[in-house]
């Protein structure tokens, strides 16, 4: 399954806009192609038009089974079912799917290959039965056995209060009489256990409440059944693999669309039907399976860990066959899944878009707010009483959540790969040995470091006020996180964690050259920028975008690169992340060695923040080389007691007159607060003041968001055959919508506009037939509603408060949105993906960052609404 990393781009920093194929995508085209009723479906044996949903479930399957037994002879014979094991009742999924030649047809038990027993199904398959015919079979029965879809569905889960709070919820309460209910199947945790956690987070937008029922859920399956926690996790976090070890799940809309029909005996066009009437293929899912009162067998009880290993069987099954196997494994999940909650999670699983809002921070906190309060059977790491914190006051309480939550963050930062992280945890908890014990390791990327952006050059120099700092140019290429152990095996991964050591065989090669005689093992990172190889001279991101992303072979080499580092994380064994960056950069530039053209440093200055002449200077000769603009970083992690001193003696200096009063004084605050938190040190998945960019495009006076275009209404005179506004949004990272932010007319040129016009045409594929249902916007409707797939750079004059947008609602204001006024489109951001696009969350800081600088902008709605300025 794509981690959002994966679904980014996967290495590749050039856009490819892969058209996304959803279910309307297969949908649209299936319209097309429906057959006429006399024919019969080559795959599944039964016409499209046959399997009518205006027959119940009963009546769909007794013509099944009249069906069934007038056109086969051989029905029943149990030679046809002899090599298999004990097939379940009748399955009437099946028979849908026979298929292929009668002569060397066997038949087989489509319920064997239940998502719990697909691995041991394989094994009794011989080759190619992947692609044989399917499938029926039954042991004594030879009529149809009908089970209630419902009546299988697990009380015990779908009624626990998993959304109360996690200092009065009681996991041993239920942790009995669950085991003994899992104990009937195969001891594991039900997948009902998790389905209920998600029915409760995707029920509230409170954080609050998504935490509490994740702790609770976690400490469930941590007393009751600790094996299902790692796979929980994954589950719960909608992937099942790190970025850097590539398991995609590679199932189309497609797949998901042919279960639908296979198990819930829809045809094409109530499915259609249905899909455009709720949006959302688990919802399809949910709303089919709650039609469906019987099943033609009964289902077996999905159990975390077997719909996670399911879907890795998806995400690693290849070659000839794979296509009809991994559909298999889709169909089995989707008829062991009891009842229409079970269905709708586990089709939203496997679109990838789970949307409860669980990522990877709201996860870290659940984990350590869990493990501080349970502990499997076995552990004796030392918990908290949930009664004496109960009593804390607020604050205090939060004091208690925040060590283990801090751990928990460092360490996944550290090494973000649950696989590593959970079985220690379960052994000794969240604490200090869990640091040493999951710390940074070779081969195993970490989290890069990020910079915070600011609008231009003072507000560094406000911000680092005495402080020595380094600027170094920001270069236009991309990240690369290099790691050579003692043997001298190379690892390089991207921005994103996606291992990219076969993109670039010519940096591995360089590895041993740079290398100086007293490293041994290093982790370093740098910037990848295409250059030309006589001059040195840096090429544009573009150029470098056209180098191919895998299996490079070095001879093939086209664009040359250079790598610019400018950190050194790790060296001989030592991790360096808390030595200050004075000195990661002095180790970094005496230990390795300068190939030109090849392998280089960042070029920098150090400076304080009285050389402002210094700053602008360099801040434009990183501009003319084609740079983006700089990076500011702190160099030593105390102030400088020298500029401390001369700060104050010069207040009156232009710079600090410049200063309104009460900026002074936030300034003064600032040097009690803020610098305390800037440290030199390299902090993991942190944007930190402490690394500042600044870029050729903010000197002018807002700051940037990177948004989703997501709608679009036909335009009017000039601007008829274009879409012309178009409709924005940001991501909200709890609940996974898109929530709209503007429309915007402004910074597009005519060309621009054919283009966008081409691609997301009318009846395209980049369109959807109708408003899917994760995207928030209580606004006029548009003519078209785009697949969401590009990220646009946008510029605006400021942020105000909306009553038609539900951008950050609930962050600023209970009732109202945000937006922006005068919205212009800058640029595509051609290496993000949509998973990057600037969240609710940034929105609304900006817009208190925003309100700190003009408080008089407090309270101003926004006029009629998204102030369309010129077209450009
Ligand atoms: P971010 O990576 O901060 O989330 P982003 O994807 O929008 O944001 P930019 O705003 O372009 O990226 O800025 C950060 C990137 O700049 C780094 O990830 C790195 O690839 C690049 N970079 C170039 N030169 C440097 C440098 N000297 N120090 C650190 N990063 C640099």
């Amino acid at each position: 399954m794509a981690s959002p990393a994966k679904k980014r781009k996967l290495n590749d920093p050039k856009i490819t806009p892969t058209p996304i194929r959803n279910l309307d995508y297969f949908f649209g085209k299936k319209k097309v192609e429906i057959q006429p009723p006399s024919t019969r479906d080559a795959t599944n044996g039964v016409s499209e038009n046959e399997v009518s949903p205006n027959l119940t479930d009963e009546q769909l399957a007794r013509k099944l089974q009249a069906e069934w037994n007038g056109e086969t002879p051989n029905a029943g014979d149990p030679e046809l079912t002899r090599d298999f094991p004990e097939p379940g009742p009748f399955d009437y999924t099946g028979a849908q799917q026979r298929r292929g030649s009668d002569s060397d047809t066997k038949l087989i038990d489509s319920a064997a290959v239940s998502s719990q027993n697909v691995e041991q199904k394989d094994k009794l398959e011989p080759p190619g039965v992947v692609n044989r015919p399917a499938i029926f079979g039954w042991k004594d029965h030879k009529t149809l056995s009908l089970q209630a879809a419902g009546s299988a569905e697990d009380t015990i889960s779908s009624n626990i209060p998993f959304d109360e709070d996690p200092l009065t919820f009681a996991p041993a309460t239920y942790v009995r009489e669950l085991k003994g209910h899992w104990a009937a199947d195969s001891g594991d945790a039900s997948y009902a256990l998790l389905t209920r956690c998600f029915v409760l987070v995707n029920s509230t937008q409170s954080r609050i409440k998504i935490v509490n029922t994740l702790v609770n859920m976690l400490r469930v399956i941590i007393e009751a059944d600790p094996g299902s926690l790692l796979p929980t996790v994954w589950l719960a976090t909608n992937s099942i693999s790190p970025p850097y070890i590539s398991l995609e799940l590679g199932l189309g809309g497609s797949a998901i669309s042919k279960a639908l029909k296979n198990v819930c005996g829809l045809d094409n066009k109530s499915l259609k039907a249905l899909y455009d009437k709720v949006g959302d293929a688990g919802d399809v899912a949910f709303e089919a399976k709650k039609k469906q009162s019987f099943t033609l067998r009964k289902p077996k009880p999905l159990t975390i860990k077997s719909v996670y290993q399911s879907l890795v069987k998806v995400a690693t099954t290849q070659g000839t066959g794979s296509g009809e196997a991994k559909q298999r494994i889709v169909d089995c999940l989707l008829q062991d899944a009891r009842g229409a909650e079970e269905s709708r999670y586990i089709v939203r699983t496997l679109c990838q878009h789970l949307r409860i809002g669980a990522v990877k921070t709201t996860m870290l906190i659940a984990l350590s707010r869990a493990f501080l309060l349970s502990r499997p059977p076995g552990a004796d790491f030392p918990l908290k009483s949930a009664k004496e914190l109960a009593k804390l006051k607020k604050e205090n309480l939060a004091e208690v959540w925040a060590k283990p939550e801090e751990i928990a963050k460092a360490c996944f930062a550290k090494r973000p790969n649950y696989n590593d992280l959970i079985p220690v945890i379960l052994e000794v908890g969240v604490c200090d040995e869990l640091l040493v014990r999951c710390g940074l390791a070779l081969h195993i990327p970490l989290r890069p470091m990020l910079g915070s952006i600011t609008r231009d050059l003072s507000e560094i120099l406000t911000k680092l006020q005495d402080r020595d700092f380094s600027c170094e140019y920001k270069y236009d290429g991309q990240r690369a996180q290099v790691h050579c152990d003692e043997k001298g095996k190379v690892s390089i991964f991207s921005r994103h964690l996606e291992l990219m050591t076969d993109k670039y065989p010519d940096l591995v090669a360089l590895i041993p050259k740079i290398r100086g005689d007293s490293v041994s093992s290093f982790i370093m990172e740098g910037e990848v920028v295409a250059v030309d190889q006589e001059t040195g001279d840096l090429k544009t991101f573009q150029t470098l975008a056209n180098r191919p992303r895998k299996d490079v072979a070095i001879g093939s080499v086209k664009v040359d690169v250079c790598l610019f580092s400018f950190d050194l994380m790790f060296l001989n064994g030592e991790s360096l992340l808390n030595r200050p960056f004075r000195e990661r950069r002095e180790l970094l530039r005496s230990l390795f060695t300068e190939v030109p053209n090849h392998f280089t440093w960042v070029k920098s200055v150090d400076a304080t923040s009285q050389d402002s002449e210094i700053v602008l200077e360099f801040f434009k000769s990183a501009t003319d080389i084609k740079c983006e603009g700089i990076m500011v970083k702190i160099l030593d992690n105390l102030p400088n007691p020298r500029l401390l001193v001369d700060v104050e003696a010069n207040s009156d200096s232009k710079e600090a007159s410049e200063v309104a009063p009460k900026a002074k004084v936030e300034k003064e605050h600032e040097k009690k607060t803020r610098r305390k938190a800037l440290l030199a040190t390299y902090e993991p998945d942190k944007r930190l003041d402490s690394w500042l960019k600044v870029k050729k495009d903010y000197s002018t006076t807002f700051d940037t968001l990177d948004l989703i275009p997501v709608a679009g209404w036909h335009g009017q005179g000039r601007k008829s055959k274009w879409w012309s506004p178009i409709l924005l949004a940001v991501r909200n990272e709890d609940t996974g919508s898109l929530e709209a932010v503007c429309k915007c007319i402004s910074g597009f040129t005519d060309t621009f506009y054919k283009a966008n016009k081409e691609f997301y045409e009318e009846d395209g594929d980049h369109v959807l037939s109708g408003k899917p249902s994760y995207i928030d916007y209580e606004g006029g409707h548009p003519d078209v509603w785009f697949e969401p797939q590009e990220v646009w750079e946008m510029a605006f004059a400021d942020i105000t408060i909306s009553p038609t947008y539900t951008a950050a609602i609930g962050m600023v204001s209970d009732e109202k949105g945000l937006s922006l006024r005068f919205p212009r489109f800058l640029k595509k951001r051609e290496d993000k993906g949509i998973d990057e696009a600037s969240t609710s969350e940034f929105l609304a800081g900006l817009w208190r960052k925003q309100e700190e600088k003009a408080p008089s902008r407090v309270g101003k709605t926004e006029g009629d609404d998204e102030g369309e300025a010129d077209d450009g």
